[in-house]
């Protein structure tokens, strides 16, 4: 199969199963999606689903988080992985959306990753999530899904970022994203990839590479 043939197999099997797909995090507003996605750095959605209520509740606007120190923030989100960090992270992106920004989230993924707490991954989620923006941010999920099914044999996030913005249609770039995390996270699992409940295994170089394999060694 050829890899433009992929791509579009890819896009035509999610845009019709998933045409509305969408993150997991919770917020209301891009301030909040911004706080959301900071923490959610090394851990999963659903911890930080549970933590943000009281959080946006407290701090519901930039002014009010930077109006605090870290320790108090601290306390908020002492159940997410590497709080102090975070806590810092949240002050000070709150002091520089405020004074530097106007207090509005940036779209510029450029702008967005000059504030404490924000990396290239963070950045292009908030580009693609509020502003639709031909984004896509590259984690794990992403990274591991996207080279298993041979969307991209890229060897580091960055490389397997510029593959799929380079081939897929600019339009779903920022759905893709979404497609590819969902995917990983409930059927092309780390460990054992569900490959039995999976609909893509006509398109997936690594469920054809291992079938072959299995060939193989049921023939000798
Ligand atoms: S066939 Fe298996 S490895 Fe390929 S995308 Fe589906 S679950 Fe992942």
């Amino acid at each position: 199969m050829l890899k433009k043939e992929r791509y579009q197999a890819f896009v035509a099997h999610f845009a019709a199963k998933q045409p509305d797909a969408e993150t997991e995090l919770h917020y209301n507003n891009p301030f909040q999606l911004l706080v959301a996605v900071i923490l959610s750095a090394q851990c999963t959605d659903k911890r930080i689903n549970q933590v943000t209520p009281a959080l946006f509740q407290r701090f519901p606007n930039a002014k009010a988080l930077a109006e605090v120190t870290p320790d108090i923030v601290f306390d908020y989100i002492r159940s997410v992985s590497y709080p102090n960090n975070k806590a810092k992270h949240l002050v000070g992106m709150a002091n520089m959306l405020l004074h530097d920004f106007n207090n509005e989230v940036p779209s510029d993924v450029k702008e967005l990753q000059k504030m404490p707490g924000v990396g290239r991954k963070t950045a292009n989620v908030i580009a693609s999530v509020i502003y639709n923006a031909p984004a896509m941010a590259v984690d794990t999920h992403v990274y591991r899904v996207a080279r298993r099914i041979g969307l991209s044999t890229g060897k580091t996030p960055l490389a397997v970022e510029k593959d799929l913005v380079k081939n897929l249609p600019q339009h779903t770039i920022h759905i893709a994203h979404h497609w590819l995390i969902l995917h990983g996270r409930y059927v092309c699992v780390a460990r054992s990839p569900k490959c039995n409940v999976c609909e893509i295994t006509n398109i997936c170089k690594y469920f054809q590479q291992n079938n072959k394999l299995t060939k193989i060694i049921s023939e000798n």
